[in-house]
């Protein structure tokens, strides 16, 4: 194993903007240090003070929190930046996973950069990378492309383009909008690291072909093969 960084040891943490992933699900996901980074900073800026409070509280760790998300980050993301440029160390998380990844923070780390502050990684879990770890599609090219546009044109477009992939595609969606895009793809994580975790694997026909009818349930990753395996959409 490689050195630690020098934040990783009893002394305080360096003053910085520390990006701690977080559970997708499972809280045994949060590795010790993590758990020290959100225990040693000044402030946690979150984006649901509720949610991130239970969060803390159920790891025994008490810090103040302030809500950073689209609606404030603009400016929330100054004030970080300025507070860690004066010596704080500020913790940024996000709901789940792994903040920046379809999330805010963003802009928090550009406003750190521009003050020459330093901005630390505490990496760990994200959807999409555990979706596609155990997917069966190819690993060695893949295009992470978020959420697509919600409907329409700008939609149908954007999913043509990808079919032609020829890298494996990752998708997020909202559960609402889930079973839409069931025909497109190849495999779908549902519910990751949770109790009703699930993998749909197989050709986009088979796919749709499972779920026809049914409503898609909890979070989901959805997956499209590229375009370079033979026959199928990709599976
Ligand atoms: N920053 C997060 C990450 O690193 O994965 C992603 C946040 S994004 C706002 C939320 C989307 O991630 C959900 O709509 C879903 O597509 C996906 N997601 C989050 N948790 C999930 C889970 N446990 N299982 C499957 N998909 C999940």
């Amino acid at each position: 194993m490689n050195d630690p960084r020098p934040d990783d040891d009893r002394a305080p943490l360096p003053p910085g903007v520390y990006l701690v992933a977080t559970p997708i699900g499972n809280l045994e996901d949060v590795s010790s240090r993590q758990a020290r980074v959100l225990r040693g900073c000044d402030v946690v800026a979150c984006e649901d003070t509720r949610h991130t409070g239970l969060l803390l509280s159920r790891l025994g760790i008490k810090r103040p929190l302030v809500s950073y998300h689209e609606h404030n980050e603009a400016a929330r993301a100054e004030e970080l930046a300025r507070r860690a440029a004066g010596g704080e160390r500020v913790a940024v998380v996000t709901d789940a996973g792994t903040p920046g990844v379809s999330d805010p923070a963003y802009r928090v780390v550009r406003a750190a950069i521009g003050r020459g502050v330093a901005v630390v990684p505490v990496p760990g879990p994200s959807a999409a990378v555990a979706a596609l770890s155990a997917s069966g599609l190819p690993t060695d090219r893949f295009a992470f492309e978020g959420f697509l546009p919600p409907k329409g044109e700008k939609r149908r477009r954007r999913l043509e383009a990808l079919l032609g992939e020829e890298r494996t595609v990752v998708l997020y969606e909202s559960p609402h909008r889930a079973a839409r895009l069931a025909g497109e793809v190849a495999a779908l994580a549902r519910e990751l690291t949770k109790l009703h975790e699930e993998f749909l694997r197989g050709t986009a026909a088979e796919l749709a072909e499972r779920l026809k009818g049914k409503a898609v349930r909890g979070e989901c990753v959805f997956l499209i093969g590229p375009k370079r395996m033979e026959g199928t959409a990709g599976a």
